[in-house]
């Protein structure tokens, strides 16, 4: 008798299920709308042309592959909050920013989750928005957080609920823990505007509630990383100690890599330095230290003012290119006359269009017209090119009308 005699199948994951029913579908005419990776117009995953050259250069260097420490390498996470939080970041200067390197967005949030859960109490809530990206629930749950939720789109109006979030807001307990989404709600693709976020800003301090951060998005979702990062510099700007996930999966087109940041704004260098101690904690015993190749790719590009520039460019470039997929599927729609309104889909930013299909509508696509996305109607804008764009706004009028 072995250990797995016994063991019976786990679900399959509610997004990368998706694609292993893609892989094993035999149409021709299939279409991944599935998981949020950018592809280009020739429906392929892209590399961008700056990373590229920060290969070749690294490669020059022949740097050897000794162990980074706990947090990383600390070259790329200084050029990270920089990237985040604004080159003249007050709480940059005063060095009150805890931060190390982490296993992209979602190993962010896992060690931030253990964090929480062990200085705010195994168990205490952590609030996320309905809906969420699905993996948050997991995260945080295994991290040792209880997840709660708060209000946040409104399926009548395909956009925010900004008063029944408000309300929320207003009815947690003084000094809750709640995650944010900075840019590009994922699933829904739904953001506060910026008047939005300031009142949610202030409404938070009234509160005494904790911000959590998760920019999974940064410069893919406007185009611009400035203006994506709006949120998170209001927020400390208004005096917010907040903690921030970065991802570069997505803006660099890293996803293998697992690279990005976690950071911790603290009240003073001291607390900061505490904290950091304790994240590092977190980290030894979780996966020891993270990789480096992404980290130097990264550091490579933003350290460098004029590649930088190049990067700024091309993550524009995917930004525009799912802007005006985001265009040419609503206008397809409307030239086959259909009857709903689809003025949500270039309303919403980032990676994901939120449809508003239903479940069964979503199988009878799938079935019919082998065309692959997520129960909820979440299509991966990046999956849509100038080749299926028809295609793609047929099957979902031939179900809508
Ligand atoms: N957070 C959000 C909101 C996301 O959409 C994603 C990716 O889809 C992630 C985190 C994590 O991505 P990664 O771990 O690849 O950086």
């Amino acid at each position: 008798i072995s250990t797995w005699n016994n063991v019976p199948m786990a679900p399959p994951d509610s997004i990368l299920g998706i694609t292993e029913a893609f892989n094993k579908d035999t149409d021709p005419r299939k279409v991944s709308l599935g998981v949020g990776a950018y592809r280009g117009d020739d429906g392929k995953p892209l590399v961008l042309k700056t990373v590229r050259k920060a290969e070749r250069m690294l490669m020059e260097k022949a740097l050897n592959h000794e162990y980074a420490g706990i947090v990383g390498l600390p070259e790329f996470t200084k050029l990270s909050l920089a990237f985040a939080y604004g080159k003249d970041s007050q709480a940059l200067k005063e060095n009150r920013i805890a931060g190390i390197q982490s296993l992209s967005g979602t190993g962010a949030c896992r060690v931030a989750g253990e964090l929480f859960a062990r200085f705010r109490g195994e168990g205490s809530p952590i609030y996320i928005p309905t809906p969420t990206w699905g993996n948050h629930v997991n995260v945080f749950d295994k991290a040792g957080l209880e997840v709660r939720r708060y209000r946040y789109y409104d399926p009548n109006t395909l956009g925010l609920d900004f008063e029944g979030l408000m309300s929320d807001v207003e009815a947690a307990d003084d000094g809750s823990l709640f995650l944010l989404h900075a840019c590009a709600h994922n699933p829904t693709g739904v953001d506060p505007t910026q008047e939005q976020w300031a009142e949610l800003s202030m409404a938070m301090k009234a509160k005494r509630h904790v911000a959590f951060f998760d920019c999974a998005y940064q410069g893919f979702a406007s185009g611009d990383p400035e203006r994506d990062a709006w949120a998170i510099r209001r927020f400390v700007a208004d005096g917010h100690c907040i903690a921030l996930a970065q991802s570069f999966a997505k803006n660099f087109g890293l996803y293998g890599e697992r690279i990005g940041a976690l950071s911790v704004v603290c009240t003073d260098a001291e607390e900061a330095a505490r904290v950091t101690s304790q994240i590092k904690r977190i980290a030894r015993p979780m996966y020891s230290n993270p990789p480096l190749y992404g980290a130097r790719l990264v550091a490579q590009i933003l350290s460098d003012d004029a590649l930088a520039q190049e990067w700024a460019l091309e993550c524009k470039a995917m930004a525009d290119r799912i802007i005006a997929m985001r265009s040419l599927l609503k206008s397809h729609l409307m030239d086959l006359g259909s009857g709903r309104s689809w003025e949500h889909i270039t309303n919403q930013i980032g990676m994901f269009c939120y449809t508003g299909l239903t479940k069964d509508e979503v199988l009878e696509i799938r079935r019919e017209w082998h065309i692959y996305m997520t129960d909820d109607g979440r299509i991966s804008m990046a999956g849509i090119t100038s080749d299926n764009v028809q295609y793609v706004a047929e099957s979902i009028h031939s179900v809508t009308g």
